[in-house]
């Protein structure tokens, strides 16, 4: 790997995610990830269509124009569409691919939770990942995936110092603590169907957004 001199501040975030709906689990912790590493911009990345999942309750679109409202007046965040268009399953690798080629040089972030992380090796080319960009995970206080199991490939790409991060473009595996709030979109939707307050958990703007598209009053329970 090439060494690159770059500034700190050039980092790009990348974000995935189904976001049905947006809430502060995922806005909270990222801007915790975005300030802790200096990150120059998030990109906010909604899936088209997600991979290991059933179809999410809100469209695309839907979902897009949360996120642009949830983030309204916030400096350094991005929606990024580049995965609407797919009418086939959404690969992170196929989206890094896609902004390598947008940012040839940046140090590119691939921001996961926890939970994402613990399924990492079910992803489509998930090694090929660390070819295109860092992966961060949101580490939980006092948990240490590192000792947890880790296969000898991740172990390998693990870094402690963020520094490492900005001097080489792709490749480190990194673990940020941030702030825990317990919120999931699943129990958002859940709330709304049971016609159950959701106030709290994610911005007033997407709650009136929800609620002016009746969104998510399907039966959920089984979810
Ligand atoms: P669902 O309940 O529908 O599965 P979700 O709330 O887990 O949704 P996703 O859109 O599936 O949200 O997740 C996108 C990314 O955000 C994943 O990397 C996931 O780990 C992370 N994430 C979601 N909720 C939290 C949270 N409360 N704290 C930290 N990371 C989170």
């Amino acid at each position: 790997m090439a060494k690159l001199e770059l500034k700190f501040d050039a980092m790009v975030g990348v974000y995935g995610g189904t976001f049905d709906p947006v809430h502060f689990g995922h806005l909270r912790t990222v801007l915790d990830v975005k300030e802790a590493l200096g990150l120059q911009q998030v990109r906010l990345v909604p899936c088209s269509q997600p991979v290991h999942r059933g179809q999410p309750g809100a469209t695309v679109e839907q979902r897009f124009t949360m996120l642009q409202k949830a983030t309204e007046g916030l400096s350094g965040f991005v929606i990024d569409s580049r995965e609407m268009g797919r009418d086939q399953p959404s690969y992170m690798i196929e989206t890094l691919r896609s902004l390598r080629k947008q940012f040839p040089q940046q140090p590119l972030l691939l921001i996961i939770g926890g939970d994402a992380f613990g399924d990492i090796e079910k992803w489509f080319q998930w090694q090929q990942l660390f070819d295109y960009a860092h992966v961060v995970v949101m580490q939980r206080p006092g948990s240490h995936f590192e000792n947890v199991n880790m296969q000898p490939f991740l172990q390998a790409k693990v870094t402690h110092k963020a520094t490492d991060l900005a001097w080489l473009n792709h490749g480190h595996l990194y673990f940020q603590p941030v702030i825990q709030l317990d919120i999931s979109a699943t129990q958002i939707r859940q709330k709304v169907a049971r016609h159950e307050s959701i106030d709290f958990l994610l911005p007033d703007n997407i709650i009136k957004y929800i609620t002016d598209n009746d969104l998510y009053q399907g039966d959920f329970t089984a979810l």
